[in-house]
């Protein structure tokens, strides 16, 4: 069959494998130069940067894709890191988190004084829950009743006690530990999928479980390796990628994939696979359809970013790979850059920093720091302005904690905010993850990997169920392609 792919993200290069894998013609269309959308890379100057992941978790569903084409997994060079991430508070308190269970534990005793046991049962739990919940939320279609229906449904379902639907994240942090530090540690796992730890559901203290038990990976020559990586194994399989080609249009026949109307030219396919965001795929490139799923796409955007990345010409022993400054008046400090109902309630300030363990991503003597917050979808802001606030800050807590005055230290800069987000990649308002998940039916209001009313359209990417990171991303590839499967028989 004719198979059409609407960009290369991370979702899209799953799905070209795997079509391209089982026999069909692929061809996929990516608006910019480069495979892996948000998985980007920024040069200036003798910086490099990764511009968009930098916390790499769940490497078993990209072997999954090379053991599916029979390729040599080793050749995909990535290590485990011993540390995920540095903790900075704002009174003070700095500590390592250890990639080892046992020492992250003794560390958290330690440092915020909280209870082995309850510390040890929390992970634990964690754990369980992602185990119980992942077939079914992450691995399998929700859309589909015959895909609930089996063992894994009643396993997951038999859990329903411990995911604490009552509660939200945050209450069931905060319940449970005795330091207000280990409540905080723990809620911002909810940025992973965009949401607020004051909204979204406690079941989502799970999220954690990738990071903090099974370990952060960091691919050799950086994150862009696996979009790199999984285009050379598309591209194996016979999937053609049209580089710089914007999607404009999916043509219907009677409610059936017909063609793809692109800036330079017109397709006919039998399939198309949106990998663009699912609420454009309908604005931008089904104008005209009248049974677009409006209530899914008119919930809450997730969260934006606003990422500085500078060349910092200095080095930092006390800083890691991934590092994690918390700011405990961040009402005074943070909160009113961004007085929108948006807003993601805890700005913290996330430096991530490659060249600790690649370093001709910086000069000798150099860091390449990738210096993330949380903030609001664009609502119209002024983001020149915000940028300014965001930046003095960010630089003004740094500067304390690091004891150096950081404005001296940078020699490269470049900004990405809401409004980069929305137009180098066309996601909508600039969320990361498409809707939020700040209520405990989220996930049934995640649009499906395939429609409904369209014959021959699948949805693959964080948008789509079941929601955000290169894990899930690649997830939503595979549910797409068991659909499409199904759909033939
Ligand atoms: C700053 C930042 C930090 C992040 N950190 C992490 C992290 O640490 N770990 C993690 O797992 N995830 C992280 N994420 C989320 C991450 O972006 C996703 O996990 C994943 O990369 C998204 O993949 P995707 O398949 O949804 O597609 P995207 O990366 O959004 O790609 C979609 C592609 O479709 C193309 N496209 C759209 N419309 C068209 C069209 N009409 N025609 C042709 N092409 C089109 C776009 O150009 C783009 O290349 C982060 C995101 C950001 C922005």
């Amino acid at each position: 069959m004719k198979v059409g792919i609407i960009g290369a993200g991370v979702g899209g290069l799953g799905a070209a494998v795997r079509f391209a894998k089982a026999g069909h013609d692929v061809i996929v269309f990516e608006a910019n130069e480069h495979p892996g959308g948000k998985i980007n890379n920024l040069e200036l100057g003798d910086f490099r940067w990764d511009m968009g992941p930098s916390v790499f978790t769940g490497p078993e569903y990209i072997k999954e894709l090379y053991e599916l084409c029979g390729e040599d997994f080793s050749t995909f060079k990535f290590k485990k890191l011993d540390e995920s991430f540095r903790y900075f508070y704002k009174d003070g308190t700095r500590f390592s988190l250890s990639a080892q269970q046992d020492k992250l534990i003794q560390t958290l005793s330690e440092e915020l004084g909280e209870d082995k046991v309850t510390l040890k049962n929390y992970l634990d739990k964690c754990g369980k829950n992602y185990k119980a919940i992942a077939p079914m939320f992450i691995e399998t279609s929700l859309h589909r009743w015959r895909h609930l229906m089996n063992k894994k449904l009643f396993k997951a379902l038999s859990r329903i006690p411990k995911y604490k639907l009552n509660k939200t994240m945050h209450e069931e942090n905060a319940q449970l530990f005795n330091n207000a530090k280990t409540a905080q540690l723990f809620d911002r796992y909810a940025t992973y999928n965009g949401s607020s730890p004051y909204k979204a559901p406690a079941m989502l203290n799970m999220i954690q479980h990738l990071e903090i038990n099974e370990g952060v990976y960091l691919p050799e020559h950086g994150m862009v390796q696996i979009a790199k990586s999984l285009h050379s194994l598309a591209v194996k399989q016979g999937a053609k990628f049209h580089f710089n080609e914007k999607v404009e249009r999916i043509e219907l026949d009677n409610e059936k994939i017909k063609s793809l109307k692109t800036d330079k030219s017109k397709y006919e396919f039998d399939i198309v696979v949106s990998n663009m965001d699912v609420l454009h795929t309908y604005n931008k490139l089904l104008p005209d359809f009248s049974k677009a799923p409006e209530k899914i796409l008119n919930q809450e955007r997730s969260s934006s970013a606003m990422v500085f990345y500078w060349g910092i010409n200095k080095t930092f022993d006390e800083l890691g790979v991934h590092n994690m400054f918390f700011s405990d008046d961040y009402k005074a400090e943070f909160k009113s850059l961004f007085e929108t109902k948006t807003l993601y309630d805890d700005p913290s300030i996330y430096i991530h920093i490659t060249c600790k363990e690649k370093s001709d991503d910086a000069p000798d003597n150099a860091e390449n720091w990738f210096a993330m917050i949380n903030c609001p979808v664009d609502t119209g802001q002024d983001w020149s302005e915000y940028r300014q606030r965001a930046k003095s800050a960010i630089i003004n807590r740094l500067s304390r904690e690091l004891n150096t005055d950081i404005s001296s230290l940078i020699q490269e800069e470049f900004v990405m905010d809401a409004k980069f987000i929305e137009e180098k990649y066309s996601g909508a308002l600039g969320s990361i993850y498409g809707n939020s998940s700040n209520n405990k039916y989220a996930a049934f209001y995640r649009h499906a990997n395939f429609s409904k009313d369209i014959k021959g359209l699948y949805f693959v990417g964080v948008t789509v169920h079941p929601g955000g990171g290169i894990p899930l991303a690649l997830n939503s590839a595979k549910i797409a392609f068991e659909c499409f499967e199904e759909d033939q028989k």
